[in-house]
């Protein structure tokens, strides 16, 4: 955790932030002087209180999950009520505040990728491998490339002049599918045409982040590629990441 400073200070803000109207809240309601307007400021109090404890516990629960006491001891942090507050409530919150104040977006979406999959662990999910589809980004292929891929990568001719070679001798490996996705609505359209059981996806922090929460009904898991040429334009993936992650989720072990 020692990456995620700005994860903490973000947390620590809105959590604060809404201690703070909570107690506001109660201070005014005690000086009015109309009755329904106390009462009404009084509810209002409670549910911001409310929204805080909730809030907090999303943050503990993520922070145990990410923490590595929380890995070893998956079963306290395996709780599907909390997961789906975290999930749903808390980090979408954390994810809206990033991007309105313009904090390091990053690093919260990489803590959110994160979260997703250490809990998609603590469920110990295993599927045959057709039912499992590798999503990757169009960017992993090399931009002089001429080979047009429609249903996967099996075009690719291995001439390694960029990783889509090694990742389609991988995933012939474990008979698993792969699809590439131009963007966030090409990969929902895959994911709605294909109906996998379990996705890998790859792709940068905002893609993944954006696709893990909408595609909540699913198991997903995540991977960033990087980026060392720029943004969309010849990115790789660490193959070894990949394999160990269809190796953990797939029934088949090789
Ligand atoms: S490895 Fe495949 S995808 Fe990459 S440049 Fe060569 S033919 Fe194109």
């Amino acid at each position: 955790m020692e990456n995620n400073g700005y994860f903490y200070k973000l947390s620590f803000l809105i959590i604060g932030v809404f201690i703070f109207l909570t107690a506001f809240v109660f201070l005014t309601a005690k000086f009015f002087s109309l009755q329904t307007y106390r009462i009404i400021l009084y509810a209002a109090a409670l549910l911001l209180l409310f929204a805080a404890m909730l809030l907090l516990a999303g943050f503990i629960w993520i922070n145990r999950l990410l923490s590595p006491n929380g890995k070893d001891n998956r079963i306290t942090v395996k709780n599907p009520l909390l997961a789906k507050l975290s999930f749903r409530f808390f980090m979408p919150l954390l994810l809206a505040a990033g991007n309105l104040l313009n904090w390091n977006k990053d690093e919260i979406r990489r803590v959110y990728i994160n979260t997703c999959n250490e809990y998609i662990k603590t469920r110990k999910i295993e599927v045959p491998p057709d039912k499992m589809l590798v999503i990757l980004p169009h960017c992993l292929q090399n931009s002089k490339c001429t080979v047009r891929f429609v249903d996967g990568i099996d075009r690719c001719a291995g001439c390694n002049s960029c990783g889509i070679g090694a990742l389609k001798d991988l995933l012939n490996k474990y008979g698993i599918n792969s699809r590439i996705a131009t963007g966030g609505t090409a990969a929902r359209k895959i994911i709605n045409d294909e109906k996998p059981g379990f996705i890998i996806a790859v792709a940068c922090e905002r893609d993944l982040s954006s696709g893990m929460m909408d595609v909540q009904s699913l198991p997903v898991y995540g991977i960033l590629n990087q980026r060392p040429n720029g943004p969309c334009r010849d990115t790789f993936v660490d193959i070894n990441e990949l394999e160990k992650a269809i190796v953990l989720f797939s029934l088949e072990k090789s």
